[in-house]
């Protein structure tokens, strides 16, 4: 059955795929022609100030920083399907199991895999000393060691063998990348294939892992975590009532927190993500600068912006919309905001922290 649901995607996908002309010559060589135009580069670079979701989402085509590009959810995975095809071209006498370990060791290569793990334990340290770094007063000591443990405790998830997804197969060829706490308290993050084929970018792996791992301590994870224990995390209110006063949130009136369509999770995971992004571009700063700074920026976020995959609908439910996302959550950072050579927010009370 899951077999023939495959098929039956690919079929779907491959019909798209001919309305893709950027996809005929071959996704990576066509990549490798992209220009980088300094002059329209500088340009953007001063509407970014103003509009960085313009910037980021109306850009033609696909941008290459110098450690790779983002493609769209579309292209990864028609990317994965077609490994997939080949797998069952070569091998029509396989069983499920056999084309899916086949398939993960044609995905999850271990460069692929090393490049994955580095992204992650980079994010995990990162986040770990954003939390070390708090004054006592906006988190005590054991709120942090609580916080600390929490994402230490989070393990990747990477196939093969193909049996570590045996529950969810149908990842190696999505988009998806999750969070997710199991019934035993085991944490994991998972990475779906067609999104290690989608994003070939140091900085787009970096703010996609730091915002799964957010999760693992955003506000609801620690309120539906804590219980009876006697920790307050009261910076964790100042956080949201900031969240609230800068409309990234709705008003209280309109919302159940961290219940059905609350955006508290995902807004908390993004702007804490954009403070990772801020660090990893600030050390990419001290070597490139100018256009090769403003692609990797805009790759930190480029798979945030609106799919021009009709199939896939915009799900605001719980996510903010992409330009509150990108505007205002990244955008906002004053320290991305500094890399792209823009001010700070206009008033500053418009950057949320945890103090
Ligand atoms: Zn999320």
């Amino acid at each position: 059955m899951r077999f023939l649901l495959r098929i039956a995607c690919f079929a779907l996908l491959g019909f798209l795929a001919t309305t893709l002309r950027s996809l005929d010559s071959g996704l990576l060589e066509r990549a490798d022609r992209l220009p980088a135009s300094p002059r329209s580069a500088q340009s953007k670079l001063i509407d970014s100030c103003h509009d960085i979701h313009k910037v980021v989402c109306q850009r033609k085509g696909r941008t290459r920083d110098p450690t790779g590009i983002v493609y769209t959810d579309l292209e990864g995975e028609l990317m994965a399907l077609r490994a997939y095809e080949e797998i069952i071209r070569a091998h029509p006498d396989w069983t499920v199991e056999q084309i899916d370990e086949e398939l993960t060791r044609t995905i999850y290569t271990p460069v692929v895999r090393r490049r994955a793990q580095a992204a992650f334990r980079w994010v995990q340290r990162s986040l770990e000393q954003i939390i070390e770094r708090q004054p006592l007063r906006v988190f005590p000591r054991e709120e942090k060691r609580w916080l600390q443990k929490r994402l230490r405790e989070t393990q990747l998830e990477l196939p093969p063998p193909a049996s570590l997804y045996a529950d969810e197969p149908s990842l190696f060829t999505k988009n998806d990348v999750y969070y997710e706490r199991l019934r035993d308290g085991r944490k994991r993050l998972r990475v779906g294939g067609a999104y290690l084929l989608a994003a070939k970018s140091w900085f787009n792996l970096i703010f996609t892992m730091a915002h799964e791992l957010a999760h693992a301590i955003d506000p609801c994870e620690v309120r539906s975590e804590l219980q009876e224990r006697p920790l307050e995390f009261a910076a964790y209110g100042r956080l949201s009532a900031c969240f609230l006063r800068n409309e990234l949130i709705d008003a209280e009136s309109a919302r159940r927190e961290c219940g059905p369509n609350d955006q508290l999770a995902e807004t908390f995971a993004d702007w804490l993500a954009a403070r990772v992004s801020a660090q990893a571009l600030a050390n990419f700063a001290t070597e490139f600068h100018g256009p090769a700074l403003t692609q990797a920026i805009t790759n930190s976020v480029r798979d945030l912006c609106e799919q021009d995959d009709p199939q896939d609908e915009l799900d605001t439910r719980f996510h903010p919309a992409p330009e509150a996302r990108i505007d205002r959550i990244f955008g906002r950072n004053p320290r991305i905001r500094a890399l792209l050579g823009c001010g700070p927010p206009a008033r500053l009370e418009e950057y949320c922290a945890f103090n």
